[in-house]
Protein backbone atom coordinates (compact mmCIF):
# COMPACT_ATOMS: atom_id res chain seq x y z
CA UNK A 1 0.00 0.00 0.00
CA UNK A 2 2.91 2.45 0.79
CA UNK A 3 4.86 1.19 -2.23
CA UNK A 4 1.58 2.26 -4.08
CA UNK A 5 1.18 5.48 -2.45
CA UNK A 6 4.42 6.55 -3.51
CA UNK A 7 3.56 5.88 -7.32
CA UNK A 8 0.08 7.95 -6.83
CA UNK A 9 2.21 11.34 -5.90
CA UNK A 10 4.84 10.78 -8.55
CA UNK A 11 1.93 10.73 -11.09
CA UNK A 12 0.37 13.23 -9.48
CA UNK A 13 3.06 15.85 -8.94
CA UNK A 14 5.68 14.92 -11.36
CA UNK A 15 9.27 14.78 -11.17
CA UNK A 16 11.47 16.16 -8.69
CA UNK A 17 8.27 16.90 -6.57
CA UNK A 18 8.17 13.52 -4.08
CA UNK A 19 11.74 12.39 -2.95
CA UNK A 20 12.67 9.21 -1.88
CA UNK A 21 16.39 9.12 -1.51
CA UNK A 22 17.94 8.87 2.42
CA UNK A 23 20.25 11.81 0.86
CA UNK A 24 17.52 14.04 -0.38
CA UNK A 25 15.14 13.60 2.38
CA UNK A 26 17.93 14.05 5.49
CA UNK A 27 17.12 17.93 5.66
CA UNK A 28 14.01 17.32 5.61
CA UNK A 29 14.15 14.62 8.59
CA UNK A 30 16.63 16.36 11.54
CA UNK A 31 15.48 19.41 13.40
CA UNK A 32 16.87 22.46 13.37
CA UNK A 33 18.71 22.28 16.71
CA UNK A 34 20.29 19.09 14.90
CA UNK A 35 18.86 17.20 18.10
CA UNK A 36 15.89 15.10 16.62
CA UNK A 37 16.03 13.05 13.56
CA UNK A 38 13.12 11.20 12.33
CA UNK A 39 12.80 8.51 9.22
CA UNK A 40 9.97 9.82 6.06
CA UNK A 41 8.64 7.36 3.85
CA UNK A 42 9.01 10.43 1.11
CA UNK A 43 9.29 14.38 1.27
CA UNK A 44 6.79 15.70 -0.80
CA UNK A 45 6.67 19.39 -2.53
CA UNK A 46 3.48 20.41 -3.89
CA UNK A 47 4.04 23.77 -5.79
CA UNK A 48 0.12 24.90 -5.28
CA UNK A 49 -2.82 24.24 -3.36
CA UNK A 50 -4.09 21.76 -5.60
CA UNK A 51 -1.27 19.73 -5.30
CA UNK A 52 -1.06 20.12 -1.33
CA UNK A 53 -5.18 18.56 -1.66
CA UNK A 54 -3.97 16.04 -3.56
CA UNK A 55 -1.23 14.25 -1.83
CA UNK A 56 -3.41 14.60 1.23
CA UNK A 57 -6.18 12.80 -0.83
CA UNK A 58 -3.84 10.24 -1.30
CA UNK A 59 -2.58 9.34 1.96
CA UNK A 60 -5.76 9.85 3.86
CA UNK A 61 -7.02 6.93 1.45
CA UNK A 62 -3.88 4.89 1.93
CA UNK A 63 -3.88 6.06 5.51
CA UNK A 64 -0.12 7.59 5.60
CA UNK A 65 0.32 10.21 8.29
CA UNK A 66 0.89 13.80 7.21
CA UNK A 67 3.79 15.94 8.57
CA UNK A 68 3.72 19.40 7.41
CA UNK A 69 6.94 21.80 7.13
CA UNK A 70 7.54 24.97 6.50
CA UNK A 71 11.10 26.35 7.18
CA UNK A 72 11.77 23.92 9.87
CA UNK A 73 12.81 26.14 12.10
CA UNK A 74 10.72 25.01 15.29
CA UNK A 75 12.14 24.19 18.14
CA UNK A 76 9.54 21.80 19.22
CA UNK A 77 10.48 18.67 16.70
CA UNK A 78 6.42 19.23 15.31
CA UNK A 79 7.56 19.25 11.84
CA UNK A 80 10.00 16.17 12.33
CA UNK A 81 8.66 13.00 11.03
CA UNK A 82 9.10 9.82 13.97
CA UNK A 83 11.41 6.91 13.39
CA UNK A 84 9.58 4.80 11.65
CA UNK A 85 9.41 5.91 8.54
CA UNK A 86 5.69 5.66 7.81
CA UNK A 87 4.68 9.23 7.49
CA UNK A 88 5.48 11.73 4.50
CA UNK A 89 6.73 15.10 5.06
CA UNK A 90 4.47 17.84 3.00
CA UNK A 91 7.30 20.42 2.79
CA UNK A 92 5.55 24.13 2.13
CA UNK A 93 8.81 25.62 0.15
CA UNK A 94 7.41 25.30 -3.07
CA UNK A 95 4.33 26.90 -2.21
CA UNK A 96 6.05 30.59 -2.37
CA UNK A 97 3.90 33.15 -4.28
CA UNK A 98 3.21 36.73 -3.25
CA UNK A 99 -0.37 36.34 -4.42
CA UNK A 100 -0.85 40.57 -3.60
CA UNK A 101 -0.35 43.49 -1.97
CA UNK A 102 -3.03 45.91 -0.91
CA UNK A 103 -1.89 49.11 0.77
CA UNK A 104 -5.78 50.34 0.73
CA UNK A 105 -6.81 47.76 2.72
CA UNK A 106 -3.68 47.34 4.33
CA UNK A 107 -3.32 43.18 3.72
CA UNK A 108 -0.79 41.31 2.33
CA UNK A 109 -1.78 37.82 0.70
CA UNK A 110 0.89 34.97 0.05
CA UNK A 111 1.31 31.36 0.15
CA UNK A 112 2.34 29.36 3.22
CA UNK A 113 5.83 28.77 2.03
CA UNK A 114 6.72 32.39 1.64
CA UNK A 115 9.76 33.47 3.93
CA UNK A 116 8.97 35.53 7.04
CA UNK A 117 11.91 38.16 5.76
CA UNK A 118 10.65 37.55 2.04
CA UNK A 119 6.96 38.55 3.16
CA UNK A 120 8.54 41.09 5.26
CA UNK A 121 10.36 42.92 2.56
CA UNK A 122 6.74 43.05 0.28
CA UNK A 123 5.33 44.98 2.71
CA UNK A 124 8.24 46.64 2.91
CA UNK A 125 8.35 47.76 -0.72
CA UNK A 126 4.51 49.38 -0.83
CA UNK A 127 5.47 50.94 2.66
CA UNK A 128 4.16 48.96 4.93
CA UNK A 129 5.19 46.61 7.91
CA UNK A 130 4.53 43.25 8.63
CA UNK A 131 4.55 43.44 12.43
CA UNK A 132 5.31 39.68 12.95
CA UNK A 133 8.93 39.68 13.49
CA UNK A 134 11.77 37.46 15.23
CA UNK A 135 15.13 35.75 14.67
CA UNK A 136 13.51 32.84 12.68
CA UNK A 137 13.30 35.15 9.33
CA UNK A 138 13.80 31.90 6.94
CA UNK A 139 10.61 30.19 8.73
CA UNK A 140 7.96 30.35 6.39
CA UNK A 141 4.74 32.44 6.79
CA UNK A 142 2.74 29.03 7.32
CA UNK A 143 4.79 27.64 10.12
CA UNK A 144 4.13 31.12 11.89
CA UNK A 145 0.51 30.82 12.05
CA UNK A 146 0.76 26.84 12.74
CA UNK A 147 2.67 27.97 15.55
CA UNK A 148 1.02 31.07 16.23
CA UNK A 149 4.58 32.51 16.47
CA UNK A 150 5.62 35.59 18.64
CA UNK A 151 8.76 37.44 18.75
CA UNK A 152 9.88 41.14 19.20
CA UNK A 153 7.01 43.31 19.05
CA UNK A 154 3.86 41.54 20.56
CA UNK A 155 3.49 43.84 23.72
CA UNK A 156 2.57 46.43 20.72
CA UNK A 157 1.10 43.99 17.96
CA UNK A 158 0.13 40.81 19.54
CA UNK A 159 0.88 37.29 18.40
CA UNK A 160 0.82 36.18 15.00
CA UNK A 161 -2.80 35.12 15.60
CA UNK A 162 -3.92 38.86 15.61
CA UNK A 163 -2.38 39.48 12.64
CA UNK A 164 -4.33 36.78 10.30
CA UNK A 165 -7.07 37.75 8.59
CA UNK A 166 -8.34 34.81 6.76
CA UNK A 167 -6.72 31.37 5.47
CA UNK A 168 -6.51 28.61 2.97
CA UNK A 169 -6.57 25.42 4.48
CA UNK A 170 -6.26 22.04 3.00
CA UNK A 171 -8.73 19.56 5.40
CA UNK A 172 -7.35 16.30 6.71
CA UNK A 173 -9.60 14.68 3.87
CA UNK A 174 -8.05 16.63 1.55
CA UNK A 175 -10.60 19.28 0.75
CA UNK A 176 -9.77 22.85 0.57
CA UNK A 177 -11.08 25.09 2.66
CA UNK A 178 -11.93 29.08 1.56
CA UNK A 179 -11.58 31.45 4.13
CA UNK A 180 -9.08 34.09 2.32
CA UNK A 181 -11.19 36.66 3.53
CA UNK A 182 -9.27 40.17 4.00
CA UNK A 183 -12.24 41.47 6.22
CA UNK A 184 -11.26 42.53 9.65
CA UNK A 185 -15.10 42.55 10.99
CA UNK A 186 -17.20 39.62 10.40
CA UNK A 187 -19.25 37.54 12.58
CA UNK A 188 -21.42 35.51 11.13
CA UNK A 189 -20.71 32.57 13.06
CA UNK A 190 -17.61 30.87 14.19
CA UNK A 191 -14.67 32.11 13.54
CA UNK A 192 -13.62 28.81 11.64
CA UNK A 193 -9.73 30.35 10.84
CA UNK A 194 -8.95 30.41 14.84
CA UNK A 195 -8.81 26.33 14.41
CA UNK A 196 -5.78 26.15 11.98
CA UNK A 197 -3.45 29.59 14.05
CA UNK A 198 -1.25 27.70 16.89
CA UNK A 199 -2.53 24.19 16.32
CA UNK A 200 0.62 22.79 14.77
CA UNK A 201 -0.70 21.06 11.84
CA UNK A 202 -2.57 18.73 13.35
CA UNK A 203 -6.02 20.19 12.08
CA UNK A 204 -5.34 20.89 8.37
CA UNK A 205 -2.56 22.51 6.08
CA UNK A 206 -2.63 26.30 5.75
CA UNK A 207 -1.69 26.50 2.04
CA UNK A 208 -2.03 30.69 2.06
CA UNK A 209 -2.94 33.50 4.32
CA UNK A 210 -4.22 36.84 4.43
CA UNK A 211 -2.24 39.42 6.97
CA UNK A 212 -2.99 42.82 8.36
CA UNK A 213 -0.25 45.43 7.83
CA UNK A 214 0.68 48.28 9.91
CA UNK A 215 1.47 51.44 8.26
CA UNK A 216 5.15 51.31 7.94
CA UNK A 217 8.10 53.44 10.78
CA UNK A 218 8.60 56.59 9.68
CA UNK A 219 10.67 57.10 12.96
CA UNK A 220 12.29 54.39 15.11
CA UNK A 221 14.65 55.05 18.29
CA UNK A 222 16.58 51.82 19.73
CA UNK A 223 17.96 52.49 22.76
CA UNK A 224 20.19 50.00 24.70
CA UNK A 225 19.75 50.53 29.06
CA UNK A 226 22.00 48.99 31.59
CA UNK A 227 20.27 48.08 34.40
CA UNK A 228 21.09 46.39 38.00
CA UNK A 229 19.00 43.64 37.89
CA UNK A 230 15.07 42.24 36.42
CA UNK A 231 13.31 44.07 38.40
CA UNK A 232 14.78 47.29 37.66
CA UNK A 233 14.36 46.16 33.84
CA UNK A 234 10.61 45.69 34.69
CA UNK A 235 10.23 48.85 36.77
CA UNK A 236 12.46 50.80 33.15
CA UNK A 237 9.42 49.13 31.16
CA UNK A 238 6.90 50.52 32.99
CA UNK A 239 8.46 54.12 33.51
CA UNK A 240 8.66 54.07 29.22
CA UNK A 241 5.17 52.50 28.69
CA UNK A 242 3.60 55.36 30.98
CA UNK A 243 5.44 58.34 29.26
CA UNK A 244 5.95 56.69 25.57
CA UNK A 245 2.47 54.51 25.10
CA UNK A 246 2.01 52.94 22.22
CA UNK A 247 4.96 53.72 20.43
CA UNK A 248 7.18 50.89 22.40
CA UNK A 249 7.29 48.29 20.31
CA UNK A 250 9.66 46.30 21.82
CA UNK A 251 11.42 45.55 25.42
CA UNK A 252 14.21 42.81 25.43
CA UNK A 253 16.10 41.26 27.70
CA UNK A 254 19.52 40.58 27.72
CA UNK A 255 21.67 38.79 30.73
CA UNK A 256 25.48 38.93 30.61
CA UNK A 257 25.65 35.33 30.62
CA UNK A 258 24.27 35.87 26.69
CA UNK A 259 26.35 38.93 25.71
CA UNK A 260 29.02 36.75 26.40
CA UNK A 261 27.92 33.44 25.16
CA UNK A 262 27.27 35.75 21.61
CA UNK A 263 30.96 37.62 21.97
CA UNK A 264 32.70 34.20 22.02
CA UNK A 265 30.55 33.09 19.55
CA UNK A 266 30.78 36.19 16.79
CA UNK A 267 34.99 36.11 18.39
CA UNK A 268 35.12 39.46 19.16
CA UNK A 269 34.24 40.79 22.35
CA UNK A 270 33.26 44.73 21.51
CA UNK A 271 31.05 45.75 25.05
CA UNK A 272 28.14 48.03 24.29
CA UNK A 273 29.57 50.03 27.61
CA UNK A 274 32.97 51.21 29.22
CA UNK A 275 31.63 48.24 32.11
CA UNK A 276 30.27 45.21 31.61
CA UNK A 277 27.02 45.47 33.30
CA UNK A 278 24.83 42.40 34.59
CA UNK A 279 21.35 43.11 32.44
CA UNK A 280 20.26 45.50 29.65
CA UNK A 281 17.36 46.03 28.16
CA UNK A 282 17.12 46.64 24.65
CA UNK A 283 14.23 49.24 23.83
CA UNK A 284 12.29 49.97 20.52
CA UNK A 285 10.32 52.62 19.91
CA UNK A 286 8.81 53.79 16.48
CA UNK A 287 6.17 56.52 15.36
CA UNK A 288 4.30 56.13 11.77
CA UNK A 289 4.17 59.77 11.82
CA UNK A 290 6.98 62.56 11.38
CA UNK A 291 4.92 64.63 13.98
CA UNK A 292 6.22 63.25 17.04
CA UNK A 293 9.51 63.93 18.61
CA UNK A 294 10.13 60.58 19.24
CA UNK A 295 14.13 60.80 19.98
CA UNK A 296 12.99 64.09 22.61
CA UNK A 297 10.41 61.94 24.51
CA UNK A 298 13.05 58.69 25.05
CA UNK A 299 15.91 60.82 25.63
CA UNK A 300 13.78 62.25 28.69
CA UNK A 301 12.39 59.12 29.79
CA UNK A 302 16.46 57.67 30.25
CA UNK A 303 17.48 60.52 31.63
CA UNK A 304 14.91 59.87 34.55
CA UNK A 305 15.59 56.43 34.75
CA UNK A 306 19.38 57.68 34.75
CA UNK A 307 18.71 59.78 37.73
CA UNK A 308 16.34 57.63 39.85
CA UNK A 309 18.53 54.52 39.77
CA UNK A 310 16.52 52.46 37.95
CA UNK A 311 19.17 52.45 34.87
CA UNK A 312 23.08 52.33 35.04
CA UNK A 313 23.83 53.08 31.54
CA UNK A 314 22.29 54.12 28.59
CA UNK A 315 23.11 54.28 24.44
CA UNK A 316 20.31 55.71 21.93
CA UNK A 317 21.49 54.81 18.56
CA UNK A 318 22.59 57.19 16.14
CA UNK A 319 22.47 55.77 13.15
CA UNK A 320 20.67 52.88 11.16
CA UNK A 321 23.74 50.81 11.11
CA UNK A 322 23.94 51.40 15.40
CA UNK A 323 20.30 50.13 15.53
CA UNK A 324 20.91 46.96 13.97
CA UNK A 325 23.96 46.48 15.76
CA UNK A 326 21.63 46.63 18.97
CA UNK A 327 19.58 44.04 17.39
CA UNK A 328 22.84 41.87 16.26
CA UNK A 329 23.79 41.80 20.10
CA UNK A 330 19.84 40.35 20.77
CA UNK A 331 19.10 38.43 17.80
CA UNK A 332 23.27 37.04 18.28
CA UNK A 333 22.75 35.86 21.21
CA UNK A 334 19.57 33.09 20.10
CA UNK A 335 21.52 32.26 17.67
CA UNK A 336 24.37 31.72 19.21
CA UNK A 337 22.34 29.01 21.41
CA UNK A 338 20.88 27.26 18.91
CA UNK A 339 24.42 26.43 17.48
CA UNK A 340 25.73 25.55 21.03
CA UNK A 341 26.32 21.75 21.80
CA UNK A 342 23.59 20.72 24.64
CA UNK A 343 22.05 24.31 25.15
CA UNK A 344 18.17 23.63 26.91
CA UNK A 345 15.76 25.77 25.30
CA UNK A 346 12.84 26.56 27.77
CA UNK A 347 9.71 28.66 25.71
CA UNK A 348 8.29 29.50 29.50
CA UNK A 349 5.81 32.79 30.16
CA UNK A 350 4.65 34.51 33.14
CA UNK A 351 2.20 37.38 34.01
CA UNK A 352 4.59 40.25 32.84
CA UNK A 353 4.97 41.44 36.86
CA UNK A 354 6.06 38.17 37.92
CA UNK A 355 9.04 37.97 35.31
CA UNK A 356 11.97 38.71 38.08
CA UNK A 357 10.35 36.02 40.75
CA UNK A 358 10.28 33.43 37.87
CA UNK A 359 14.02 34.40 36.78
CA UNK A 360 15.24 33.92 40.71
CA UNK A 361 13.16 30.79 41.60
CA UNK A 362 13.60 29.46 38.24
CA UNK A 363 17.36 29.64 39.14
CA UNK A 364 16.91 27.94 42.03
CA UNK A 365 14.82 25.09 40.67
CA UNK A 366 17.70 24.53 37.52
CA UNK A 367 21.06 24.58 40.05
CA UNK A 368 19.30 22.28 42.16
CA UNK A 369 19.26 19.62 39.40
CA UNK A 370 22.71 20.54 38.17
CA UNK A 371 24.18 23.00 40.27
CA UNK A 372 27.12 24.37 37.90
CA UNK A 373 24.57 24.98 35.00
CA UNK A 374 24.73 28.85 32.99
CA UNK A 375 21.27 30.13 33.40
CA UNK A 376 20.90 32.45 30.19
CA UNK A 377 17.05 33.86 30.79
CA UNK A 378 16.40 36.33 28.07
CA UNK A 379 13.68 37.88 25.67
CA UNK A 380 10.30 39.31 25.69
CA UNK A 381 10.60 41.48 28.59
CA UNK A 382 7.00 43.49 27.62
CA UNK A 383 5.12 40.54 27.22
CA UNK A 384 6.34 38.06 29.76
CA UNK A 385 8.03 35.11 27.92
CA UNK A 386 11.42 34.71 29.11
CA UNK A 387 13.19 32.21 27.90
CA UNK A 388 15.05 30.36 30.49
CA UNK A 389 17.61 28.48 28.66
CA UNK A 390 20.66 26.45 30.07
CA UNK A 391 24.09 25.82 28.49
CA UNK A 392 25.72 22.67 30.16
CA UNK A 393 28.53 23.56 32.42
CA UNK A 394 31.82 25.04 31.54
CA UNK A 395 33.51 21.93 30.32
CA UNK A 396 30.85 19.24 30.50
CA UNK A 397 30.42 17.10 27.80
CA UNK A 398 27.08 18.23 25.98
CA UNK A 399 26.11 14.26 25.71
CA UNK A 400 25.55 14.25 29.91
CA UNK A 401 23.65 17.60 29.91
CA UNK A 402 21.40 16.55 27.32
CA UNK A 403 20.44 13.88 29.39
CA UNK A 404 19.71 15.74 32.44
CA UNK A 405 17.11 18.12 29.51
CA UNK A 406 13.94 16.13 31.15
CA UNK A 407 14.67 17.07 35.15
CA UNK A 408 15.62 20.75 34.38
CA UNK A 409 12.89 21.72 31.68
CA UNK A 410 10.27 19.93 34.43
CA UNK A 411 12.10 21.87 37.08
CA UNK A 412 11.79 25.44 35.04
CA UNK A 413 8.15 24.62 34.04
CA UNK A 414 7.09 23.74 37.18
CA UNK A 415 7.79 27.20 38.74
CA UNK A 416 6.22 28.81 35.28
CA UNK A 417 2.96 27.73 36.44
CA UNK A 418 3.40 28.09 39.73
CA UNK A 419 3.35 31.60 39.00
CA UNK A 420 0.20 31.29 36.84
CA UNK A 421 2.63 30.71 33.46
CA UNK A 422 2.13 28.75 30.10
CA UNK A 423 5.11 25.77 29.35
CA UNK A 424 4.64 26.64 25.75
CA UNK A 425 4.58 30.86 25.32
CA UNK A 426 5.50 30.81 21.41
CA UNK A 427 6.97 28.00 20.26
CA UNK A 428 3.65 25.23 20.97
CA UNK A 429 4.05 21.93 21.96
CA UNK A 430 5.06 19.74 19.03
CA UNK A 431 6.40 16.50 19.67
CA UNK A 432 9.22 17.35 22.66
CA UNK A 433 6.15 18.47 25.09
CA UNK A 434 3.21 16.66 24.92
CA UNK A 435 4.29 14.86 28.42
CA UNK A 436 4.65 18.36 30.28
CA UNK A 437 0.91 19.64 28.79
CA UNK A 438 0.18 16.13 30.09
CA UNK A 439 1.10 16.62 33.25
CA UNK A 440 0.58 20.34 33.76
CA UNK A 441 -2.38 21.45 31.61
CA UNK A 442 -5.55 21.11 33.45
CA UNK A 443 -7.52 17.69 32.22
CA UNK A 444 -10.21 19.38 30.65
CA UNK A 445 -8.31 21.78 28.21
CA UNK A 446 -6.79 18.34 27.14
CA UNK A 447 -10.07 16.90 26.45
CA UNK A 448 -11.15 19.91 24.65
CA UNK A 449 -8.57 19.77 22.26
CA UNK A 450 -8.76 15.97 22.17
CA UNK A 451 -13.02 16.41 20.96
CA UNK A 452 -11.63 19.51 18.32
CA UNK A 453 -9.28 16.48 16.62
CA UNK A 454 -11.16 14.18 16.79
CA UNK A 455 -13.91 16.52 14.91
CA UNK A 456 -11.56 17.49 12.31
CA UNK A 457 -9.22 14.80 11.72
CA UNK A 458 -11.24 11.35 13.00
CA UNK A 459 -8.43 9.47 11.18
CA UNK A 460 -5.64 10.94 12.75
CA UNK A 461 -3.59 11.48 9.63
CA UNK A 462 -2.42 14.85 10.38
CA UNK A 463 0.96 15.03 12.33
CA UNK A 464 0.11 12.26 14.63
CA UNK A 465 1.96 12.31 17.89
CA UNK A 466 2.01 16.49 17.79
CA UNK A 467 0.73 18.50 20.32
CA UNK A 468 -1.43 15.32 21.89
C1 LIG B 1 17.31 31.79 15.62
C2 LIG B 1 15.84 31.55 15.83
C3 LIG B 1 15.10 32.48 16.55
C4 LIG B 1 13.72 32.28 16.75
N1 LIG B 1 13.00 33.23 17.43
C5 LIG B 1 11.67 33.05 17.61
C6 LIG B 1 10.89 34.03 18.32
O1 LIG B 1 11.39 35.03 18.83
N2 LIG B 1 9.55 33.82 18.40
C7 LIG B 1 8.94 32.70 17.87
O2 LIG B 1 7.71 32.57 18.01
N3 LIG B 1 9.66 31.76 17.24
C8 LIG B 1 10.99 31.90 17.10
N4 LIG B 1 11.73 30.93 16.46
C9 LIG B 1 11.09 29.63 16.12
C10 LIG B 1 10.51 29.46 14.74
O3 LIG B 1 11.09 30.33 13.80
C11 LIG B 1 8.99 29.58 14.76
O4 LIG B 1 8.44 28.56 15.59
C12 LIG B 1 8.32 29.51 13.38
O5 LIG B 1 6.99 29.93 13.53
C13 LIG B 1 8.32 28.13 12.75
O6 LIG B 1 8.05 28.29 11.36
P1 LIG B 1 8.61 27.23 10.29
O7 LIG B 1 8.13 27.64 8.96
O8 LIG B 1 10.06 27.05 10.45
O9 LIG B 1 7.80 25.95 10.77
P2 LIG B 1 8.33 24.46 10.95
O10 LIG B 1 9.44 24.43 11.95
O11 LIG B 1 8.58 23.84 9.66
O12 LIG B 1 7.01 23.81 11.61
C14 LIG B 1 6.56 24.21 12.88
C15 LIG B 1 5.18 23.57 13.13
O13 LIG B 1 4.22 24.11 12.25
C16 LIG B 1 3.67 23.09 11.39
N5 LIG B 1 3.53 23.69 10.07
C17 LIG B 1 4.50 24.25 9.30
N6 LIG B 1 3.97 24.76 8.17
C18 LIG B 1 2.64 24.52 8.24
C19 LIG B 1 1.55 24.81 7.37
N7 LIG B 1 1.71 25.45 6.21
N8 LIG B 1 0.30 24.43 7.76
C20 LIG B 1 0.10 23.77 8.93
N9 LIG B 1 1.10 23.46 9.76
C21 LIG B 1 2.36 23.85 9.43
C22 LIG B 1 4.64 21.94 11.47
O14 LIG B 1 4.00 20.69 11.23
C23 LIG B 1 5.16 22.07 12.90
O15 LIG B 1 4.23 21.48 13.79
C24 LIG B 1 13.10 31.11 16.23
C25 LIG B 1 13.85 30.18 15.50
C26 LIG B 1 15.21 30.39 15.30
C27 LIG B 1 15.97 29.37 14.50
Amino acid sequence: MRDRVIGRLHAALGAGAVLTEPSDRAPYETDVLGIRTGRALAVVRPRDTAGVAEVVRLCAEAGVPVIPQGGNTGFCAGATPSGDGSAIVLSTERLNRIRSVDPVDATLTVEAGVRLNDAQAAAQRHGKLLALSHGGLSSTIGGNIATNAGGNNVLRYGMARTQVLGLEVVLPDGRIWEGLSALRKDNAGTDLKQLFIGTEGTLGIVTAACLTLQPAPTQAVTALVAVPGSDAALSLLAQVAAEMGQALSAAELIPRAGLDLHFRHRGHTREPFTQAYPWQVLLELTAGSRFFDLAGGVESVLATALSNGTAHDAVVSASEAQRQAFWTLREGLAVAQVETPGNLKNDTSVPVAAIPRFIAEAEVAARAVEPDCVPIPFGHLGDGNIHFNLNPPTGADPAAFIARWPELTAAIEEVAVALGGSIAAEHGLGRTKVDAARRLKPALDLELMARVKQALDPEGTLNPGVML
